[in-house]
């Protein structure tokens, strides 16, 4: 990477915000080291190697519901059929021998050796010793053969997954107690601007307070980083890049907003340049600035730009795939759902525009999108209010109302 102390760096002119992502992703590898933690501490984290299933899952035929188990061949083919009940087994109990005739069976209880079938025993009637069973079964309805859902010596979750609480419970049936797992990147943050004064202080005239660090800490938290907040610094060229160097020495990535678009006051390119390396990508979208990208003594950085939305689209397209990369996860693509578009719009050729909207339900089931009122990429509450992004292709000039258009949920995009 190359870098003109101040200056834009190489500027590579406009690219589009998947190649930014992909190009930022590109720039880190994954971090070192493994480590074993128990199942109940590994939500979230990302495995380090494939998990092989050491067990057949389940691991012996047993019941899916509470009836009776029976050999289908000794069922009359269209008509009912009389059998003596000959034993009961219940969920822990050991595996009984059937012989010709019916036994009591509940849910997750061992299937007799000798039977093939459990018929529900909402289908049949009890007469003294005996079950009436109705004439039409299906050979092994109702049981769950052993091996059926995983079978032993299989893959079930490949290196790099990051593990739900829905792998976990998987994990925990296979019999796991410890999984291995990669460490968490450490990312250091912080926010530059004079302007920028701590939430719960008082404000000084010309003064707002730091949102962006708020919203970066719990968005690196949920992309699976340890994050060390480093706080506001001022838009001060020799502190920043001292901050620079000691967060680099630290860290596996160094993450800030502000600070990286043309002002005079935007000093973070020229500290960056003076203890790395920096380049400036413009990326084609809205809203959105200049995304800076480098490296600050040896240690990956990317400079969000100042503004809350376009930090947040930022931090969901480049940033999310770098630290899935640096974490050794598989990244995971943005969930879009089609949307009916409740408004019209306008836009300029050439970049990719998000618009925050709100969903709404029709009765006929159609899903609207209405755009909310606040558009400027300074608007929090917008952000805050609304449900996720619409997204206008690169091409489109016009979108007319009621056409169907991408939607991304922000539940789909780390919250
Ligand atoms: P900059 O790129 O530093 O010129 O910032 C662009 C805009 O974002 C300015 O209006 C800043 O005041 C605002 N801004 C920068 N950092 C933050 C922050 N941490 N929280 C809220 N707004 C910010
Ligand atoms: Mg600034």
């Amino acid at each position: 990477m190359t870098g003109r102390p101040g200056g834009a760096g190489t500027d590579i002119g406009l690219i589009s915000l998947d190649e930014a992502g992909a190009r930022a992703a590109a720039r880190v590898a994954p971090v070192p080291g493994v480590l074993e933690l128990p199942l109940v501490e590994a939500d979230g984290r990302v495995l380090a190697e494939a998990v092989v299933a050491r067990v057949d899952l389940p691991p012996f035929a047993n019941s899916a519901v509470d009836g009776y188990a029976v050999r289908f061949a000794d069922l009359r083919p269209g008509a009912e059929t009389r059998l003596p009940v000959l034993g009961r087994t219940a969920a822990g109990d050991p595996v009984g021998t059937l012989g010709r005739g019916a036994w009591r069976i509940f849910t997750g209880a061992p299937v007799p050796d000798g039977a093939d079938t459990v018929v529900m025993q909402e289908d049949v009637t009890l007469s003294g010793d005996e079950v009436i069973l109705p004439s039409q079964s299906r050979l092994g309805a109702n049981l769950r053969r052993a091996g059926e859902d995983v079978a032993r010596g299989q893959e079930v979750l490949p290196a790099g997954r990051r593990l739900r609480p829905r792998d976990l419970g998987l994990l925990a049936a296979l019999g796991l107690e410890r999984v291995r797992v990669r460490h968490r990147p450490r990312v250091a943050l912080f926010s530059t601007g004079d302007e920028l004064t701590e939430p719960g202080r008082p404000l000084k005239p010309a003064a707002i307070y730091d949102a962006n660090r708020a919203m970066l800490r719990a968005l690196l938290a949920r992309a699976g980083a340890d994050v060390v907040d480093l706080g506001i610094l001022r838009d001060e060229p020799t502190d920043l890049e001292r901050h620079l160097r000691e967060a680099a020495g630290a860290c596996d990535l160094i993450v800030t907003s502000g600070g990286v678009s043309v002002g005079d006051a935007d000093h973070v390119k020229a500290a960056l340049s003076a203890c790395g390396s920096l380049d400036l990508w413009r990326v084609a979208i809205k809203p959105g600035k200049p995304i800076a990208i480098g490296e600050a003594a040896g240690t990956p950085f990317i400079g969000l730009p100042g503004n809350p939305v376009a930090v947040f689209v930022g931090f969901v397209f480049v940033a999310w795939p770098l630290l899935a990369r640096l974490a050794g996860a598989t990244a995971e693509a943005p969930v879009v759902f089609p949307a009916k578009a409740g408004f019209h719009h306008r836009k300029k050729a050439g970049r990719r525009e998000f618009l925050r909207v709100t969903l709404e339900r029709r009765d006929d089931g159609a899903v609207i999108a209405r755009k909310h009122p606040g558009e400027g990429a300074a608007s929090l509450a917008s952000l805050a209010q609304s449900d996720g992004l619409v997204v206008l292709a690169e091409e489109l000039e016009q979108l007319e109302e009621g056409s169907t258009v991408p939607f991304l949920p922000y539940a789909g995009l780390l919250g």
